[in-house]
Order: C-alpha cells, then sequence, then structure tokens
C-alpha cells in the first residue's frame, strides 16, 4: 500500500503489516512463495537488495505514540523543546477535564491504523493486492458511547470530503437529535 494509507509521509510503498521482519518476510518468499511457484529462492542479501531497489518498506502499525516524545526519547530534540510540550499536553488535558465538567458534550475522535481486508495470518491466504479499510471513531467522552464509520478505499479515501462526511453525518444523526431530547 502507498504511505499516506499508513500515516507515512515518505514516498515508499508498504508491505501488509503481516511480516514484522524482513527475516520473516525472507522466509515466507523461500518457504512459501518460491515453493509453490517452482521458483529457487535468492540469497536472503540478494532479497534484501531487491527488495530495497523496489522502494518498499515494511509497514510496522505504530502504538500511537507521540512523535516529540519518542524524538526526545531518542535525543533528536533537546530539554527546552520537551518541556514545552509537556506543557501543552498538560494544558490540553485540563482543558479537556473542564469541557468534561462543563459541556454537555465532549467527544474525542480518531482515526485507527488502516486494516485491510481479507485478514488473516494463513500465508496460503496471500493475496497481491488487499483492501484497505478505515476505521473513524467517535467516543463520548460523558457516556462513553462509541461510533465507527467503516468504509473501504473503493467507496473513499483518506481526504478532507470523507471526514467532513462522517463528522456532518455524525453530528445529523447522534448530536443534534440528542441535543433536542434535552
Ligand atoms: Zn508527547
Amino acid at each position: 500500500m502507498e504511505s499516506h494509507y499508513c500515516r507515512s509521509s515518505s514516498s515508499k510503498n508498504y508491505l501488509l503489516p503481516e511480516w514484522t521482519s524482513k527475516e520473516e518476510l525472507y522466509r515466507f518468499y523461500k518457504t512459501d512463495w518460491c515453493q509453490r511457484k517452482y521458483i529457487k529462492s535468492l540469497s536472503i542479501t540478494s532479497f534484501n537488495k531487491a527488495f530495497e531497489s523496489k522502494n518498499m518498506a515494511l509497514f510496522s502499525p505504530k502504538k500511537d505514540q507521540c512523535e516529540i516524545c519518542e524524538k526526545y526519547k531518542n535525543g533528536f530534540i533537546g530539554e527546552e523543546q520537551y518541556n514545552a510540550h509537556i506543557l501543552n499536553k498538560n494544558e490540553a488535558r485540563a482543558e479537556k477535564q473542564k469541557d468534561v465538567e462543563n459541556e454537555k458534550f465532549v467527544f474525542s475522535v480518531d482515526l485507527q491504523a488502516v486494516l485491510m481486508s481479507p485478514k488473516s495470518n494463513v500465508s496460503s491466504l496471500y493475496y497481491k493486492t488487499k483492501l484497505c479499510v478505515h476505521n473513524l471513531c467517535f467516543y463520548n467522552m460523558l457516556n462513553k458511547d462509541g461510533y465507527c464509520f467503516l468504509w473501504h478505499e473503493g467507496e473513499g479515501g483518506l481526504t478532507a470530503e470523507e471526514f467532513s462526511s462522517c463528522f456532518y453525518s455524525f453530528l445529523e444523526t447522534k448530536v443534534i437529535p440528542a441535543m433536542e431530547i434535552r
């Protein structure tokens, strides 16, 4: 899949998250793919070279790590920048708390890392191309209700249009009717 489907801004193409290391991918290639196609396998060095020359990379779905915290942990940014970031974070948390206490509706919204359909860990069910599926979740922080908007790449991508449609539909069907009841 292209990098924009996995929240990355590089120009590389990413494999499915089913392989977490190059060794694992090579093992699949050698013992599964090559055998099924009756092809003599490359050495791991040649395989890696070929893999890189095709501008491909493994996709490791990251837990929702904060980029700035990660940079600080790895020494890419200094103390000052990090402290300012933490200060901002605390402010945001305080704002959120204030909202939860004072507002009638408070939602957090997040897009899940891209899903692939069909999903299977069985390598014989390997498909050259899978369907990218997106899941945008709205979470009501007051009553803990959750709502998911699920669509696949045939229905839409990840542009402002899809997001505004979800927000619009959510407001129209879930928020406005609930406002009228109160
Ligand atoms: Zn952070």
